[in-house]
């Protein structure tokens, strides 16, 4: 097989002294970064020959850039090499009994193919194979090409792949009786713009780095309790969509509801109660599935689907603000099949589980409250929907109501001070669930143990 270097990947410890040698000392040229946020790793590239240095950094403690430099310190990461095809590649090494940490290719960024092949077959190095995507050049390198600097490289000019094998995407957690599993149904990106609403890019580009659409990444984090009853909490974005819809919404669905689902060691066959905080595609496209008789069913085969009435009646009977978010195919087919369940005023669903309507990001949007042995915890979907919207003002432009979205959060952030609940933020990038606290004067947000 041919293969050709394509990039290094250095585990960083401190940026700034890293640069100094790499940058200052060594007189290199180093890129703006990138952020991989699905990894909590910032990747700045330093073009050297026809291939590059990655310094990573981890961007939150729970990186497993951290976790690496805790383990190891700070030096080599992993080396990328880049072939033609990834699937005789692999194939090859199979062959030849070389241990591999994917058995099988995953989509890396911008369309590239890639696959781990594990330490202990290349003697101590994690090596990555690529298999580049087609090309997509950034603005940056684009005014580079058109100023005749220098020629673009297919190898400088791609996102850098995700540097280990797997988002960590299942986490679980008890509160009393109950056990609370927070799945994945994978990423996908929104304007950051219009996630802030009145918040200015300068301030909301530190907590949630653009990309060079100006969108920001998002997570897809259904909850899953355990209780009298197995119930799931929203259901991502399914897998109903077109590769255009994809492609706008920059979907990562390489590791799924499917996947975390069976990781969490339950199928769609557990699931007996299926609860809507809202119709939103983001929320209720994993709702159903399309045969392949092209026909649309529900996904669980043995639940009940809980929506609110309101919110029903909304996204029966769209409007122009809102129909680009309710997409019929998603809840329609509940109806038809006979198993939903209207409900009108907030209410226990299941024991311990109770819903509460907050309004404003829709009109009738609610949030899950769970409670058990004295302990509570609430799943906010969109009325919090990253923990960087924690702060009072930070409401998305999304939001129909912002101001009912404003009261509803107050309070049930003074709630979650005071009540020490354990809040899970549906589209947080990098952290399923937390803790809120208060000190001097301004809130903290506490990363919850799994
Ligand atoms: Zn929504
Ligand atoms: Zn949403």
């Amino acid at each position: 097989m041919k293969a050709i270097l394509d990039h290094v990947g250095i585990a960083v410890k401190d940026l700034d002294a890293a640069l100094a040698f790499y940058r200052d000392a060594l007189g290199l040229e180093v890129e703006p970064p990138e952020d991989v946020p699905s990894q909590r790793v910032r990747a700045h590239f330093v073009p050297v020959g026809d291939a590059s240095l990655e310094l990573l950094e981890a961007t939150a403690p729970d990186s497993p850039i951290a976790a690496f430099v805790d383990k190891r310190g700070p030096g080599l990461h992993h080396i990328t090499l880049r072939v033609d095809d990834i699937h005789a590649a692999i194939a090859q090494l199979k062959s030849r009994g070389s241990r591999l940490i994917d058995a099988d290719p995953r989509p890396g960024a911008e369309g590239s193919l890639v696959a781990f092949i594990h330490p202990t077959a290349a003697h101590g190095v994690l090596v990555e194979l690529k298999q580049a995507g087609p090309v997509v050049r950034s603005a940056h390198r684009e005014r580079e090409v058109v100023a005749g600097e220098r020629t673009a490289r297919p190898g400088l000019v791609q996102k850098p792949a995700a540097p280990t094998p797997h988002a960590d995407t299942v986490r679980r957690y008890a509160i009393g009786d109950l056990e609370l599993i927070s799945v994945c149904d994978g990423f996908f990106r929104l304007d950051g713009g219009a996630m802030f609403g009145v918040v200015p890019r300068r301030l909301w580009e530190r907590v949630a780095p653009p990309d060079e659409r100006n969108r920001i990444t998002l997570a897809m984090r259904p909850l899953i309790v355990r209780g009298a009853r197995t119930m799931i909490i929203d259901a991502g974005v399914g897998d109903k969509e077109t590769a255009k819809f994809s492609e706008i919404y920059g979907l990562d669905r390489a590791r799924n509801l499917d996947h975390t689902l069976a990781e969490a060691g339950l199928s769609v066959e557990d699931i007996e109660i299926v609860l809507a905080t809202h119709l939103h595609f983001d929320h209720a496209g994993g709702f159903t599935v399309r045969d392949a008789d092209g026909r649309v069913r529900p996904r669980f085969p043995r639940a009940q689907y809980v929506v609110r009435r309101g919110e029903w009646e909304d996204a029966t009977h769209p409007n122009e603000r809102n129909k680009a978010s309710y997409f019929a195919d998603n809840f329609a087919p509940l109806a038809a099949a006979g198993v939903l369940q209207l409900v009108d005023e907030d209410q226990t669903i299941m024991p311990g589980v109770r819903v509460r309507r907050t309004g404003g990001h829709t009109s009738h949007h609610q949030i899950a409250t769970i409670e058990s042995g004295g302990k509570v915890a609430a799943y906010v979907a969109d009325l919090i929907p990253t923990t960087a919207h924690v702060p009072n003002a930070w409401i998305m432009g999304y939001d129909l109501y912002p101001l009912d979205t404003l009261a509803a959060k107050k309070t049930l952030l003074k709630e979650a001070v005071e009540r020490e609940m354990l809040i899970f933020f549906e589209h947080d990038p990098s952290m399923a669930a937390a803790y809120i606290r208060e000190e001097d004067g301004g809130r903290r947000v506490i990363p919850a143990p799994a």
